[in-house]
């Protein structure tokens, strides 16, 4: 059976007449075989006109009368006319790929001679039956989620038994995660929200502050861009950072510069706004360098704790984050702790005494799984300590930004009078050294990291 392809656009006219002739007299039939004819006859007339109508107008004929001749065409396909007709006849390739897979094979010579397919014509919203090789395969499921035993030990979370991610699958399956149940979903919806959150009080903070005038509001800007940079940072961590361990030491890193970031920012906006007369004369000199200080101490200990993680037990991980953080965060909240030790009661202070509270509370769940140990298994999709830790440390910076937008506007004259000099500036140049430190040491880390892979897949 040889087939010519049908080129002449004369003769598709012809024959599109022709099939306007056959409907107008297929009225005179009765029953399903006026609606056979009609249907075939305007099917083929408006494919032939080229327009997608041909296949809108077909689609619920096919699904009533089912085509029969479509599973049979390859047949019965006698004579040259028919084969060009139904050869070009086009179907949505999204509903019906599969079905059409599975009943149409079209002999070769077909498949050989016939012209580009009207999937090129139409930008691939339709398959055309010229080129069955080309009809897109239905794309197989996303691979299921693993059980701890099944993932390299470096990536197991305590008393999280189940819903780990597959390794080593495209980029697009972990961005699409986001949308389906795993051990991480949570994590990262919990921060993709507070994102949402934290970027309403930005716009807050902007209608009552501009940097760009008034060099006060600097220190209340670095907090409000250091946290946005951290949640930003910590859900590009927990949705991508199951593809490889390399990616999940340079996510996490700077997930860790972010925080310190985060810190240094708080102290920043906590010394600025809410020091006491007594205490910026007693520290003012050294507090915001001190503050840098421990912000970079506390990057390069969660840094190396995640690093030796690899091979010493997860609490090594949790000393290194924790010892540093609480050093850094006993400092960098010395001031709001001591003005409202002294006394201070105004609509701030509620605010201030919120954020500590949240962190405080965080701060728990962030260094003991309490729920995972007393339910383990049960708790690998909701109820992990990781996730109330993002849910308070979400709540405890809203707090932190509404406390210090609330001292901008109503301590102006306090620390107008304290910070006459340059203090300003230096925050925002202690910000930028403390963010560079903070690189290197991500860098760093992530070098020695990469050679303990290196070495560890030579020594496989
Ligand atoms: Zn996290």
């Amino acid at each position: 059976m040889d087939v010519e392809p049908m080129q002449s656009r004369g003769i598709k006219y012809s024959v599109m007449f022709v099939f306007i002739y056959i409907q107008i007299k297929s009225r005179q039939l009765h029953g399903a075989a006026f609606a056979v004819a009609w249907t075939l006859s305007f099917t083929f007339t408006f494919k032939l006109c080229k327009t997608r109508t041909s296949f809108y107008f077909a689609k619920p004929f096919h699904r009533v009368f089912r085509f029969p001749f479509v599973g049979q065409l390859d047949a019965r396909l006698t004579s040259d006319t028919f084969g060009s007709f139904s050869s070009s006849f086009v179907i949505r390739a999204r509903k019906t790929r599969k079905r059409v897979a599975d009943t149409v094979h079209l002999p070769l010579p077909v498949q050989r001679n016939w012209t580009p397919s009207a999937m090129e014509q139409t930008g691939g919203l339709f398959v055309s039956w010229r080129q069955p090789e080309r009809i897109p395969r239905p794309s197989p499921p996303p691979p299921g989620t693993l059980r701890d035993t099944e993932v390299p030990y470096f990536f197991r979370e305590r008393y999280v038994r189940a819903g780990y991610r597959p390794l080593h699958q495209p980029w697009r399956y972990y961005f699409l995660s986001a949308f389906r149940r795993h051990n991480e979903t949570v994590n990262i919806w919990t921060h993709s929200l507070a994102l949402l959150v934290l970027l309403g009080e930005a716009g807050r903070a902007a209608q009552r502050a501009d940097p760009r005038r008034d060099r006060h509001a600097w220190p209340l800007l670095l907090l409000i861009l250091s946290a946005l940079n951290y949640t930003a940072w910590s859900v590009a961590a927990h949705l991508l950072g199951s593809e490889s361990e390399a990616t999940h030491y340079a996510l996490f890193f700077l997930d860790y510069v972010g925080v310190a970031q985060y810190q240094y920012g708080s102290a920043a906006a906590h010394y600025y706004y809410a020091a006491e007369e007594g205490y910026a004369r007693h520290l003012g000199g050294v507090f915001l360098p001190v503050a840098a200080a421990l912000s970079c101490l506390s990057c390069l200990g969660c840094c190396y704790g995640k690093y030796r993680n690899h091979s010493l037990p997860p609490w090594v991980r949790k000393v290194g984050q924790v010892v540093p953080s609480a050093l850094a965060y006993a400092w960098d909240i010395g001031p709001v702790a001591h003005g409202l030790a002294s006394g201070r009661a105004d609509a701030a202070a509620a605010y201030h005494l919120a954020h500590m509270a949240f962190f405080l509370a965080c701060a728990v769940f962030f260094a003991f799984p309490v729920l995972e140990r007393r339910w383990p298994g049960d708790c690998d999709f909701l109820g992990q300590g990781h996730q109330l830790f993002h849910v308070l440390l979400s709540c405890c910076t809203v707090c932190q930004i509404r406390a210090s937008l609330l001292d901008y506007g109503g301590r102006r004259q306090v620390y107008a009078r304290l910070h006459r000099g340059d203090e300003a500036a230096l925050s925002v140049a202690l910000y930028g050294v403390t963010l560079l430190v903070c690189l290197l040491i991500a860098a760093f880390m992530l070098k020695k990291a990469r050679d303990l892979l290196d070495a560890q897949a030579k020594s496989k």
